[in-house]
């Protein structure tokens, strides 16, 4: 649960705003007031991503929680007069997809008016959090906007005032002055002031006031970016080791973790044995850095969906003051799209993320999966990536990520066995999210 709402839990009775929530809609315009008692028939039921799948069960929610999974397909009046029954009996059920790397306020190509409005630009990220909970995407981790306008959506959505997926927002992103980070702004921009690291103290400035502000967790750019020349396997750390370590310490007494954007060896590994839990691309780790990664329980998330995109459009994305030319750029592609593959060979816990926002559409997840795939990945380590292990870089693994009792009920459901054919998730039928039928599959429902 993100810090705020665990704040807002203790600060109201806790049953009473459950009840108020329970029995009103939740203002979507669409979705009905919900019966306690949700009753989900499974015809194949994906519990455990990664492990094969099982034949006809029936999921039981009761309010946010799955309370029980039983055998065979069980008529809903069995739980309750109220029960609402969900018939996903010829489909294959499972854990929402999480994704670890979005930006859903950063608009690669969005007009003027909306980058020179925080009004503008939350509605913007409001309708893209929507568009990816529609999509079966129920949590994601943002990983930086030049705005701070990701809280203010991430708390609406907690409050019920907004559908979008569960939020953890790292607000602004900890960069060197001049570093990655600090140039995602676009021109006309609303007036933001970059979180800025330049030396041990205001390394720990950056991230206090990142916490101060309302962050989840600390985002913090170590290389620079795959189209840089700055990023390259060889190039040295975009920071020095003391700043490093001194934003992790800050933020692991805040009680944060620390996602490292990283693409050389050398940026990876200081990122690593600093102990932040997250590498972010990582695109050239070697055989240090998988024994770091171990060493520190940290994951990859490879990120080849932005690789794909900046391959399909390398003479935009090359050259420039900073820039790799265009056969090193067209290398860097093929390395970060084959990361996936290399990371799942070598043991690395592998977890996932598409670097993708409003500019990008709301299948950027399912095409991560199928990217995996492409790469070489089986596709059930690909789901199992997206679910439990992403679950687990989260802190959340005993409650998202799987489908038991005591989880929370976020459950999606696809026509098409996704073990044998990924691109089933393209095309949801079926979500829930914290027991709310956010998309159904049939008109009735
Ligand atoms: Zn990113």
């Amino acid at each position: 649960m993100p810090p705020r709402l665990r704040h807002r839990w203790t600060a109201l009775a806790g049953a009473t705003l459950a009840a108020l929530l329970l029995a009103s809609p939740r203002g979507s315009g669409e979705e009905q007031p919900q019966a306690r008692v949700v009753v989900v028939q499974a015809g194949h039921l994906l519990a455990d991503p990664g492990e094969p799948a099982l034949g006809p069960h029936t999921i039981v929610v009761r309010g946010d929680r799955i309370a029980s999974i039983e055998p065979g397909l069980l008529p809903a009046s069995q739980f309750g007069a109220d029960a609402r029954l969900v018939d996903l009996s010829r489909q294959y059920v499972l854990p929402g997809l999480i994704d670890l790397h979005m930006h859903l306020a950063i608009a690669m190509d969005a007009d003027v008016a909306t980058v020179a409005s925080p009004a503008r630009l939350a509605l913007m990220t409001a309708g893209f959090a929507r568009r990816l909970l529609d999509a079966g995407v129920t949590t994601v981790r943002d990983v930086g906007d030049n705005s701070g306008v990701t809280f203010a959506v991430r708390d609406a959505i907690a409050d019920g005032q907004l559908p979008g997926p569960r939020l953890y927002a790292a607000g602004r992103i900890v960069s060197r002055s001049g570093g990655h980070g600090s140039k995602l702004a676009q021109p006309g921009e609303i007036p933001y002031e970059p979180a800025r690291c330049d030396g041990v103290e205001s390394c720990r400035r950056a991230v206090r006031e990142n916490v101060e502000a309302g962050s989840d967790w600390i985002k913090l750019t170590v290389s620079g970016s795959g189209r840089e020349v700055a990023g390259n396997a060889a190039a040295p750390p975009d920071m020095f080791a003391d700043e490093v370590r001194a934003a992790v310490d800050a933020a692991t007494q805040a009680g944060r973790s620390v996602a490292a954007h990283a693409h050389g060896t050398a940026s990876i590994n200081l990122a690593l044995a600093a102990g932040v839990r997250t590498i972010e691309h990582g695109t050239y780790f070697d055989a240090e850095s998988v024994r770091l990664f171990r060493q520190h329980h940290a994951f990859i998330v490879p990120t080849a969906f932005v690789a794909d995109y900046v391959g399909s459009r390398l003479d935009r994305f090359a050259g420039g003051a900073d820039g790799k030319a265009r056969d090193q750029l067209q290398r860097w592609v093929a390395d970060a799209k084959s990361t996936p593959l290399r990371a799942w060979r070598a043991g690395v816990p592998l977890a996932l993320g598409t670097d993708a926002g409003p500019s990008f559409g709301p299948d950027a997840t399912a095409r991560e999966l199928q990217l995996y795939v492409d790469a070489g990945v089986p596709a059930a380590e690909a789901i199992r990536a997206a679910t439990r292990t992403n679950a687990e870089a989260l802190g959340m693994a005993e409650r998202l990520g799987r489908l038991h009792p005591g989880y929370l009920a976020d459950i999606i459901a696809v026509d098409a066995d996704p073990v044998a054919d990924i691109k089933a998730l393209r095309a949801v039928a079926f979500v829930m999210k914290g027991g709310h039928v956010v998309r159904a599959p049939h008109a009735e429902e």
